[in-house]
């Protein structure tokens, strides 16, 4: 699905990745962790086609295409979707029309219709009821006044109507209670399936005694430096990063 070549990237004249390899394929859940500023954010960032980075070397294949010459909306309305770590707050926007509109601009960019008002609100419904959302919920004010654990709720509930093959979810280094984890994780279990994958790249090696990656990545200083099964974040839970880094000298 999704397969990175000898990936070279930076900002502002900073090279930041520095050779990233990394092939993910259907039904499978990778973790990417690392320490802070090791470039987790800014691989998620490369990925999704921030306009602020500067892709230098490789190549991104997403479904057998090269999409790094792709902006953004591009590459999520061919199935890719990057969680935000700070999401935007728009008064007077409902959580239920932000997500109408998104889902009718995709349909509108693979030249179909608007989705009919009955099988939207049917999906709606049968979504929130599967993560548990309340409808109250639903017509609030995108992210306006939303806590950490409703944030999470927001992103996990655009994750389900969007249903992308591909999800990155970027957990902020800081700030999320346990009730969100697990809002994030419950979310996650539920909507993974054998047709679609998800990176989570994550600080919290707790976040991982919910969501059981297939594989787990750690990145440091722009490379992967080691992979291995869920038993590697078990290891970094107990060990740190320390000795991966001896490992490396
Ligand atoms: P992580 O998510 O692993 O904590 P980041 O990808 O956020 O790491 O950052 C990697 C490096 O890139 C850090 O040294 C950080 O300071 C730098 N960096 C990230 N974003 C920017 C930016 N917008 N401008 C300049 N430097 C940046
Ligand atoms: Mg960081
Ligand atoms: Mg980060």
């Amino acid at each position: 699905m999704l397969h990175i070549k000898n990936l070279h990237a930076g900002i502002e004249g900073k090279d930041i990745l520095k050779g990233i390899d990394l092939e993910v394929n259907a039904g499978e859940v990778h973790a990417i962790m690392g320490p802070n500023g090791s470039g987790k954010s800014t691989l998620a960032s490369v990925i999704a086609g921030k306009e602020e980075f500067e892709l230098q070397q490789g190549e991104i294949v997403f479904e057998g295409a090269e999409i790094s010459e792709l902006d953004p909306e591009e590459r999520a309305h061919k199935g890719l979707f990057l969680s935000f770590q700070y999401p935007i707050e728009i008064p007077g926007v409902t959580v239920t029309n932000f997500i109408k509109t998104a889902i009718n601009e995709t349909r509108k960019a693979k030249g179909l219709k608007d989705m009919p008002a009955s099988e939207m609100l049917k999906k709606i419904k049968e979504k929130a009821d599967m993560l548990e959302i309340d409808r109250k919920f639903l017509s609030r004010s995108l992210n306006e006044g939303f806590s950490g654990g409703e944030k999470k709720r927001n992103e996990i509930f655009q994750l389900a109507m969007m249903e992308p093959k591909l999800a990155i979810l970027d957990e902020t280094d800081s700030g999320l209670d346990i009730d969100a984890l697990k809002v994030v994780a419950d979310g996650v279990n539920k909507l993974k399936s054998k047709d679609n994958a998800v990176i989570v790249i994550t600080h919290y090696q707790r976040l991982l005694n919910h969501i059981v990656p297939d594989y787990v990545h750690v990145l440091m200083g722009g490379k992967i430096v080691k992979s291995g099964g869920k038993e590697l974040a078990y290891e970094l839970e107990e060990r740190g990063y320390d000795w991966i880094k001896e490992e490396l000298v």
